[in-house]
Formats: C-alpha cells, sequence, structure tokens
C-alpha cells in the first residue's frame, strides 16, 4: 500500500545513530527524503554512508533514532514492503550462466506489479545482449544489469549505491537519461556517489555526512558556506589571462566591456559541487579539530 497520499515523506530518518563496538558509525542523524525526490548522499569513505543507507534498506540494526522506510520501519519490514524498494548495491552479485535476460525474468516474477522485461532491458541498453550470459557481459553492462534487478520490481523508491563507477562517459550519460526517467515516473532515490558531478546532475538535493555527522544538506546549488559559491570571473587580453573573485559578476563583466569590449575568451565559472564539497569538508575537519 502507498503512503503516498499521507503527506509523510518517502524516507525519514531522525537522529540516527549506530555504533560498532565503541566506534560511532553514525551519530544523530536527522534528513527526509521526500516522495519524488532524489537526494544524493555524499562523504568521504568511512564517514558513514552505507552505515546508514544498510539501515534504511533494513540490512542493519540501529542503536537510537527513528526510522521510516515508506512509512514502515526498517527493522521489521515484511516482504510487502521489501517489493517497493529497489537496490543496486555496489559489487555485483555472482555472474552464474544465465542470460542476461532469464536473470531479469526470473527475478521479475518475485514481484507482485513488475516491468516489461525487454522494456526494462531496451531502458538499461541491454537489449541486444538480452541473449548472453551474464559472465560474458562487460563490466558496464553487468552494472547495467544490477540497475536493471534494481528496478524491474518497479519499485517506488531505489537504492542506487556508485551505479556508474567504471562507466565510460557515454554509457555515464546514458544512465543519467534513465534515472531522469525513472524520476519523471515518480520514483524516489536515495544516490550515494563519489562522482560530484552525477550529485550535481541528477539530484534535488545533496546532504553531506563526515564522520558519522550530517554536515549539510540541500539543493545542490545551494549547500556550502556563501564564501566557497562566489563566482570566477576569467578573461584573456593582451596581458595574458586574468581571473577575479567576485559576488557581483555581472557588474565586473560589464565594466570590461565598457572599457575595451567584450575581452577574449570571456567566462563566469560558479564553483562546481566539488569545490563546495571539499570546502565543506575542510572546514567541518577544522571544526571537530578545535578543542571543545
Ligand atoms: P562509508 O559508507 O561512508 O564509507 P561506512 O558506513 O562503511 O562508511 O563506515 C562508517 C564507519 O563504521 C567506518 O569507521 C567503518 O570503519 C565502520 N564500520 C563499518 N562497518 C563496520 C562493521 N561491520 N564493523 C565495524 N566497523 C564498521
Amino acid at each position: 500500500m502507498s503512503d503516498r497520499g499521507s503527506g509523510s515523506p518517502a524516507v525519514s530518518v531522525q537522529r540516527l545513530v549506530k555504533r560498532y563496538g565503541e566506534r560511532i558509525a553514525v551519530d544523530d542523524v536527522t534528513f527526509e527524503v521526500a516522495h519524488g525526490e532524489t537526494v544524493a548522499l555524499l562523504g568521504p569513505n568511512g564517514a558513514g554512508k552505507s552505515t546508514t543507507v544498510e539501515i534504511l534498506e533494513g540490512y542493519r540494526r540501529r542503536d537510537a533514532g527513528t526510522v521510516r522506510v515508506l512509512g514502515t520501519d526498517p527493522a521489521g519490514g515484511g516482504l510487502d514492503w521489501k517489493a517497493r524498494i529497489g537496490v543496486v548495491l555496489q559489487s555485483t552479485g555472482d555472474a552464474g550462466s544465465a542470460r542476461a535476460r532469464e536473470q531479469l525474468a526470473h527475478f521479475a516474477a518475485f514481484y507482485p506489479a513488475p516491468r516489461d522485461v525487454d522494456e526494462v532491458l531496451d531502458a538499461v541498453g541491454l537489449a541486444s545482449a538480452a541473449r548472453q550470459p551474464v559472465r560474458a557481459l562487460s563490466g558496464g553492462q553487468r552494472r547495467r544489469l544490477d540497475v536493471a534487478l534494481g528496478i524491474i520490481g518497479r519499485p517506488e523508491l531505489l537504492f542506487l549505491d556508485e551505479p556508474t563507477t567504471g562507466f565510460d562517459p557515454e554509457a555515464r550519460h546514458r544512465f543519467w537519461g534513465l534515472i531522469r526517467r525513472l524520476k519523471r515516473e515518480g520514483t524516489t532515490i536515495l544516490l550515494t556517489t563519489h562522482d560530484l558531478d552525477e550529485a550535481a546532475a541528477l539530484s534535488d538535493r545533496a546532504a553531506v555526512i563526515a564522520g558519522g555527522r550530517l554536515v549539510d544538506v540541500g539543493p545542490a546549488d545551494r549547500i556550502g558556506s556563501a564564501g566557497a559559491r562566489i563566482p570566477l570571473v576569467r578573461w584573456r587580453d593582451a596581458r595574458g589571462v586574468h581571473e577575479q573573485r567576485t559576488k557581483d559578476p555581472g557588474r565586473l563583466v560589464a565594466s570590461l566591456v565598457a572599457t575595451g569590449g567584450e575581452p577574449d575568451a570571456l567566462e563566469v565559472v560558479r564553483p562546481s559541487l566539488e569545490e563546495v564539497y571539499l570546502d565543506l569538508l575542510r572546514s567541518h575537519r577544522s571544526r571537530e579539530e578545535q578543542p571543545a
């Protein structure tokens, strides 16, 4: 049963805590994902992303906090709940002798309202490889089969972990198109990625985790400090290439144009999500290192 109309978010995480022995892996994390939203979970290795996601998927128990995924506590989520969730893990499962289409059709049979197998093969760009044994697929094709397996059950919520690692740029863009299509169909997506361009291209909001704590959450073009978001104006003249950071690039460009016409190679460069993210981590670390 869908809780979409209930006004509650697809994912709600309140004050989540997870310890492994003495080590605190997730430290009082709170965030929500709305229905239909794509949220990118970002953070360095060891930040607590996988632990958080595994708790949401029902694979790990939490020590404290409240978690609801599609209205259900994942710690007690049954088969009906699991059928509403799609998971694309980082590691590829074993690649037996089954053919790609057979494997997908086999998994489709577990779900109450699966997508059409051939449509999914087509959507992930595997139609021409459908009859190949899984073990004969290339790395990128295997990854696309992972995604196909994750979406075959028509999940309301899709967990994607590093989905495009090892893709060539063309395959990556094609994959982004597929994710946008799922999003247009209303799928809620929680994406874990180290690829900041991917996060910027696909997510409505990004949540940055470091040292088990939520450092910032917001739209990719708004998170981070104002200082890290100051645009750079770059241009070239007879003396060489010039760069100037300014909060008001329009004014600088207008004054350049007024004094000498439009300069060559004029660019206004807004800091990328990657730059903003690195700045966030630097500030987080320097705060953590300060004596209390
Ligand atoms: P990320 O996915 O962001 O790389 P993880 O959630 O895997 O981070 O790990 C968070 C912290 O918890 C790390 O310090 C990691 O070493 C520790 N950790 C993760 N899984 C386990 C485990 N099964 N047992 C003990 N410590 C773990």
